[in-house]
């Protein structure tokens, strides 16, 4: 039965409560007094329910739609300004025990070339992606037990956080391994991890068991019940995210919803993030193969309608879309965004982008420099900002500053202040004339007088050599 609070996967997501809400939906999604009720209850900011959101989604209205998406926008700038938050994956190694039908890492996979990092690896890699000015990285592995275990993984990240190569450090490390024990994701609190993300990949169960034949991964309940025990370890900032193309997106609209209410329920913490990646075509792994892909049109309603029904969230699109796809996204509420990525083992310290071991094509490939410059262009702070688990501001703390929407108050001058370090250190001679600009723009936007007054006194130290300063 349908139960939010229980901690068993099959009741906080419970298929008959989803096959229910998408009826509800379909019942509903021309019902222009329905949907109008659940957009005037969306513009308080609270959040929708997956039931009124699925509505929303359901919807076919043009002009609600429009609604949906410029509510959207407006929620990103209220709760988030804005500021944009870029990271880069590292991908530590390939070998893995699963049997994952979409990903190229499966075991029976037998051509793809394995590859795991060595700590010396690891270091060469991080100096390179710190030359490129990142600051917070999502750590990746695949499932292996023996090549891959907690230890290797905790010696990764110690490395990680130990580089300081000229004016670069990493200063978030997030973590997106499989699921494993309370134990390990307590040593992965120990050692400092930013978020813990783990992509559901399907909350249909039946489907889920087909996507995933074999290896541990198999077992949907420990899969969907992993965010229960990363909280139990003490981690407080976890990742949710479909992989859009398994299953139908309608379902896993609501199971993704239902999942964030069961979280905020048991633990009084929903998801920190909410990650919408979409089946790529990796090694040999054929995209057209999944009978659930989405247009663009429908992927950025899912992203309009996620921002509405769960505003205090960040939400993050990598780098598996394109440049087009991603501004698109960047207007209906993505607040974070990869850089620069690449998806292979030991890929940053290749001059070529490799593609030998490469988890999945990558659609935008322009530099962090590029990056940065088109947010700009756009007026987004490109934000390197890694503060609040360092501050402890984690968890419900977090989340109680982002509802009253005080956040921005650390947010806004530490995105500057971050952006100032890019340009002084790694951005190029245009990029770094219209950050300044921004910048200038953009200390006219912090609210209080004494706070702009220690910013300006900040970032004319950040020119003179000193780093790191937060709020
Ligand atoms: N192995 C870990 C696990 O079991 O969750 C996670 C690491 S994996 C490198 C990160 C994510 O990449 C997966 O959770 C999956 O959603 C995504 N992924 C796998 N194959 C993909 C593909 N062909 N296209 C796009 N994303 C893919």
């Amino acid at each position: 039965m349908y139960n939010p609070k229980s901690l068993k996967a099959e009741d906080f997501i419970n298929h008959e409560e989803i096959l229910e809400t998408l009826e509800y939906a379909e019942k509903n999604k021309n019902n222009v007094e329905v949907i109008d009720k659940i957009l005037e209850k969306a513009k308080e900011l609270k959040g929708l329910s997956h039931r009124e959101a699925s509505v929303l989604l359901a919807c076919e209205i043009p002009e609600k739609i429009n609604e949906v998406y410029k509510l959207a926008e407006q929620i990103k700038k209220d709760f988030y300004g804005n500021r944009i938050v870029i990271f880069a994956p590292l991908y530590l190694s390939n070998y893995c025990v699963n049997g994952c039908v979409y990903c190229p890492y499966h075991h029976q996979n037998k051509h793809i070339a394995r590859k795991k990092l060595t700590q010396e690896e690891v270091k060469a890699e991080v100096i390179a992606l710190q030359d490129m000015g990142h600051k917070r990285l999502a750590i990746e592995a695949g499932e292996d037990p023996v090549n891959n275990p907690i230890e290797y993984i905790l010696e990764c990240i110690k490395t990680i956080y130990s580089i300081q190569h000229k004016n670069g450090a990493i200063r978030r490390v997030n973590v997106n391994i499989a699921a494993t024990t309370v134990e390990n994701y307590k040593k992965l609190k120990d050692a400092g991890i930013g978020t813990y993300i783990l992509f559901q990949e399907t909350y249909h169960k039946e489907s889920y068991e087909k996507l995933h034949p074999t290896g541990p991964k198999h077992n949907y309940a420990y899969h969907t019940e992993a965010m229960d025990r990363a909280m139990e370890g003490g981690i407080d900032d976890v990742g949710l995210g479909v992989l859009f193309g398994l299953e139908m997106y309608k379902y896993e609209f609501a199971g993704l919803l239902m999942h964030a209410e069961h979280l905020e329920a048991v633990h009084g913490v929903g998801p920190h993030t909410i990650s919408v990646p979409r089946v790529k075509r990796a090694d040999d792994i054929d995209p057209n193969a999944f009978d659930n892909g989405i247009s663009d049109e429908i992927f950025e309603k899912i992203a309009a309608c996620i921002r509405v029904a769960v505003p205090y969230t960040g939400m993050i699109i990598s780098t598996r879309e394109n440049q087009e796809v991603r501004e698109k996204m960047l207007h209906l509420g993505v607040s974070q965004i990869s850089g620069a990525s690449r998806t292979s083992v030991g890929g940053y310290t290749e001059k070529e982008r490799p593609h030998d071991t490469e988890q999945f094509d990558v659609s935008d490939q322009r530099t962090l420099d590029d990056v940065v410059k088109w947010l700009m262009d756009f007026g987004y702070i490109p934000s390197f900002c890694t503060a609040c688990y360092r501050e402890g501001r984690t968890g419900d703390r977090f989340m109680a500053l982002c509802k009253s929407k005080q956040i921005q108050n650390c947010c806004h001058p530490n995105a500057l202040m971050t952006l100032k370090e890019f340009l002084e250190d790694y951005a190029s001679p245009e990029t770094k004339q219209v950050g300044e600009k921004l910048i200038e723009k953009e200390i006219e936007n912090i609210g209080k007088d004494k706070v702009k007054q220690i910013v300006r006194e900040r970032l004319k130290k950040i020119e003179q050599g000193d780093r790191d300063f937060r709020f």
